[in-house]
C-alpha cells in the first residue's frame, strides 16, 4: 500500500511560514531531482515532480521567494512507474542568482562552480534542515507499507539519488538525528532506506508529518492486534491436533488389549477408564476426568499405564 502518497499530502498541505525553510524545502526538491544544463552559453535547471500539485507548491513557493515564475516546460509520462511527470524550468539571467541563494551554485574567487556541500549553510538551522528532507522526500522520496490482508511484505521507506555521496551524507545527516537508515545500490542508484516501522516511524515524525505518524502508529496497532489474534488461532489448533492425536493413541492401546487379552484381565480402575475412553473418544482429559470423578492428573496416569501396557503385548 503506498503510504509514500500520504506523507507528501501532508508536506504539500502546509504552508511554509519562514523564507529560510522555503529556501531550504526548494533547495531540497533540487538536490533530489534537479539537472542544470547549457544552452546557448546559458545556464538552466530543470526539474520534474510527480504531479500537479507539487508543482503548483513548487511555482508558489518560486513567486513569494524569488519573484520568479518557473516555467512548466511539459507534463510527460513517467514510462517507469506510469505515471505523468512534471518538468520545471529554471532558465534566464536570473538563474545563476537564485541557484546561488539557494547553495546549489557557490562562487569561489569569481568563479562559479556547483556546490558539492549538501548539508552546508542552508541546513545549519534545525527547521530548515527538516524542510530540506521534506523536499528531498516530495522529490525522490517513497513508503510502502503492508497491504491490510498481507503479512508477507513489509514496511520500507526510501530516498532514491543518483550519486553515492548524497545518499552516504543523507544518511549520515539523518543519524545525527535518531533517524536510523541503510544505503543499497539499485541498478544506477543509491537508495536510503528503512525497512523498520518504528524507524519510518522516526524518519516521518522528523519531517515533521505528525498526522501520517498517527496513522502509520494505528495502522501498526490493528496490524499487530490481527497478528496476534490469527496467532492465538493457530495456537488453539495446535492444541485440538494435540488432544486428537493423545486420544487416537490411547484408543489404539486400549483396542489392541481389547482384541488380545482382554479389558476383562484389567484392574478395575484401569479397565472402567478404558472403557470410558472407548465409549467416549472425543472428551477432553477434563472432560473425561470428570465422567470418571477422578482427577486430570490421576486419569493422565492410568491412560499413560494402558498405552504402556499395550506396547508390551
Ligand atoms: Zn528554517
Amino acid at each position: 500500500m503506498n503510504f509514500g502518497d500520504t506523507i507528501k499530502k501532508e508536506i504539500l498541505s502546509k504552508i511554509i511560514k519562514e523564507n529560510h525553510c522555503k529556501k531550504a524545502f526548494i533547495a531540497g526538491i533540487i538536490r533530489g531531482t534537479g539537472a542544470l544544463y547549457e544552452k546557448d552559453g546559458e545556464l538552466g535547471l530543470e526539474f520534474s515532480v510527480a504531479d500537479e500539485m507539487t508543482a503548483m507548491f513548487i511555482t508558489n513557493v518560486f513567486r513569494t521567494l524569488f519573484r520568479y515564475e518557473v516555467r512548466e516546460m511539459s507534463v510527460s509520462e513517467d514510462r517507469l512507474n506510469k505515471k505523468d511527470k512534471f518538468t520545471l524550468n529554471i532558465s534566464g539571467e536570473r538563474t545563476i542568482e537564485i541557484l546561488i541563494e539557494l547553495e546549489i551554485l557557490i562562487e569561489r574567487k569569481g568563479d562559479i562552480e556547483l556546490n558539492l556541500d549538501m548539508y552546508g549553510q542552508m541546513t545549519k538551522r534545525d527547521c530548515c534542515l527538516r524542510a530540506f528532507i521534506r523536499g528531498l522526500f516530495v522529490a525522490v522520496g517513497g513508503c510502502t507499507i503492508p497491504q491490510k490482508k498481507d503479512t508477507t511484505t513489509g514496511y520500507h521507506l526510501e530516498l532514491v539519488f543518483s550519486h553515492y555521496t548524497p545518499a552516504l551524507k543523507t544518511s549520515e545527516k539523518l543519524a545525527e538525528h535518531n533517524v536510523l537508515t541503510k544505503i543499497t545500490k539499485r541498478r544506477d542508484s543509491y537508495i536510503v532506506y528503512i525497512k523498520s516501522a518504528e524507524e519510518i516511524k522516526d524518519f516521518i515524525a522528523f519531517l515533521p508529518a505528525p498526522v501520517a505518524v498517527l496513522k502509520l502508529t494505528d495502522f501498526m496497532i490493528n496490524r499487530e492486534l490481527k497478528n496476534r489474534s490469527n496467532r492465538q488461532k493457530n495456537c488453539d489448533i495446535a492444541n485440538v491436533n494435540k488432544q486428537v492425536e493423545a486420544s487416537a493413541r490411547q484408543l489404539e492401546a486400549i483396542e489392541k488389549i481389547s482384541s488380545t487379552i482382554g479389558l476383562e484381565t484389567l484392574k478395575d480402575d484401569l479397565r472402567r477408564t478404558a472403557v470410558a475412553r472407548k465409549e467416549n473418544p472425543d472428551l477432553t482429559l477434563g472432560e473425561l476426568a470428570e465422567e470418571l470423578k477422578i482427577s486430570k492428573s490421576c486419569l493422565n496416569h492410568r491412560l499413560r499405564k494402558l498405552i504402556v501396557i499395550a506396547e508390551e503385548l
